[in-house]
């Protein structure tokens, strides 16, 4: 393990935070730690980690606000959900919301370093900031879509619809979950308008790569 490996631990429990940052740093892991949401903001838009440990009960709001924030930044930064909650729901809304695996406490510290791992070496392939699925490649920096090796441009909705869409391939992403990442809180989008994104996604796509699962939402073909 590359003993410059940064960790970012966002959680509230002092005692759980304390034993957390001591296993991590003992495991070569240089680790930082957020006990709020806006804490957890602070840190990721200052610095670079190669993964997150994210709490969802935070003192100021949950963490899937931090996740919502770094996703919408296009900060792809591999995010592990530490959740007390087992309810299916905040996992799937972690998972939708771009989170890349979650962890029920209680949990083995073994176990944790486990996943931590699996997650940094994951996420070595995004250290270019490029995400490829087949022909298509995602240029998160320059927030260019390339075709084959023709650049096409995207509005910021249509990026943040693909990268959302990309994040989650060959699974179903429901349009709740698409309108919460693409629209801010408080706007209110047309009742259409993540089907007229879509619509513009699958003309600049070419071809039917995106399937509409009806009632449920929508899924890009993973190849
Ligand atoms: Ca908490």
């Amino acid at each position: 393990m590359n003993p410059a490996t940064r960790l970012l631990l966002i959680e509230d429990d002092p005692q759980l935070g304390r034993a957390l940052l001591k296993s991590l740093n003992d495991s070569v892991y240089a680790t930082s730690w957020a006990r709020s949401v806006e804490d957890g903001d602070l840190y990721l838009q200052t610095q670079r980690f190669d993964a997150i440990l994210l709490d969802l009960g935070l003192p100021d709001g949950s963490g899937l606000d931090v996740l919502k924030h770094m996703r919408r930044r296009n900060d792809l930064t591999p995010v592990l959900i530490l959740t007390a909650r087992d309810a299916v729901e905040d996992r799937v809304r972690g998972l939708d919301g771009g989170a890349d695996d979650y962890l029920v406490k209680p949990f083995a510290i073994p176990e944790l370093l486990s996943r931590v791992r699996a997650l940094v070496r994951r996420s070595s392939g995004f250290a270019s900031s490029l995400w490829r699925l087949g022909e298509l490649t995602l240029d998160v920096d320059a927030r260019v879509l390339r075709v084959a090796d023709t650049a096409v441009d995207l509005s910021p909705r249509e990026f943040q619809l693909l990268y959302l869409l990309a994040r989650n391939a060959g699974r179903v992403v429901s349009r709740a979950s698409l309108e919460e990442g693409v629209f801010d809180l408080g706007e209110e989008p047309e009742s259409n308008a993540i089907e007229v994104h879509i619509h513009h996604l699958r003309r600049k796509l070419g071809g039917q790569r995106i399937r509409t699962v009806r009632g449920l939402g929508y899924l890009l073909e993973a190849e």
